[in-house]
């Protein structure tokens, strides 16, 4: 049995404003419920934007919901004249457990760089948040590297001064499939992916890669998240768009390998 609890990770990106996302939440959790899903065996995080994050932890903390919650990004540093950031130390007074780093569109539109991935890695350690570290290559890349060698260098970089017994989560996420309803194959995926794992093993060693949970991300939707899940090096989901949706996002946590 693997010690890797399945995850599925809802990246809401800029979408729901704090009141619908307490429908949002809360329809979830009834539809879950009613399916009788069991919290233990697949883990469900959502991660609204920083607007919503109090409110969707009072209702998670009220109702006793067992979904974690997230933020999509952070600030390098903890604290001082940076105006517009958001610190890691006021997400873990909020109660929140992860923290999305890297993102494809933080790296696209926001010039985030391997180096400024690698040191909002580091803030989020500081403060007991699970970096979910995302990774993946662009189409050209693909084409001129092959699936592997982009997200590995990432990945690299990022680790680059982790503790070997931090708690991370790794995100695959070829940027070519996000969002264009073109997802990889699950062979691509678990190419990569177990490649990713290779890194966790050689940066933060062998107990390292085997406990960490690596995701893929591009495109999942209910229709196809079972192939993803039955690779033995996928351990979740990163889903954006049909992270909005509540039937189509609560028949992903309920996949069927
Ligand atoms: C994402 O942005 O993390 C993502 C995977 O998006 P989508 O599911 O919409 O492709």
């Amino acid at each position: 049995v693997s010690a890797r609890t399945p995850f599925i990770a809802g990246n809401w990106k800029m979408n729901l404003d704090h009141l619908q996302a307490v429908a949002f939440v809360q329809k979830l959790h009834w539809t879950l419920k009613e399916a009788k899903h069991d919290a233990g065996t697949v883990e469900v995080a959502v991660f609204p934007p920083f607007t919503d994050l109090r409110t969707v932890q009072t209702l998670i903390d009220a109702d006793k919901i067992p979904f974690g919650l997230g933020a999509q990004d952070l600030s390098t540093h903890d604290s001082g004249a940076y105006t517009g950031e958001v610190s890691g130390q006021f997400l873990a007074k909020l109660d929140a457990r992860y923290v999305i780093i890297g993102h494809s569109e933080r790296r696209q539109y926001h010039a985030e760089t391997d180096e400024i991935v690698a040191q909002k890695v580091q803030a989020a350690l500081r403060h007991g948040l699970v970096p979910v570290i995302c990774v993946g290559e662009t189409a050209e890349d693909l084409e001129k590297f092959g699936a592997s060698a982009v997200p590995v260098g990432q990945l690299e970089t990022a680790l680059a001064d982790v503790p070997a017994d931090a708690d991370i989560v790794v995100a695959y996420e070829p940027v070519w499939a996000i969002g264009s309803g073109q997802a990889a194959t699950p062979e691509q995926a678990q190419e990569v992916c177990a490649k990713l794992r290779e890194v966790v093993g050689a940066t933060l060693g062998p107990d390292a890669a085997a406990r960490t949970r690596v995701l893929y991300g591009g495109s999942v939707k209910s229709g196809n998240i079972a192939s993803f899940m039955r690779e033995p090096d996928v351990d979740g989901a990163l889903v954006g768009g049909a992270s909005l949706v509540v039937d189509e996002f609560a028949a992903i946590v309920r996949f069927q390998k």
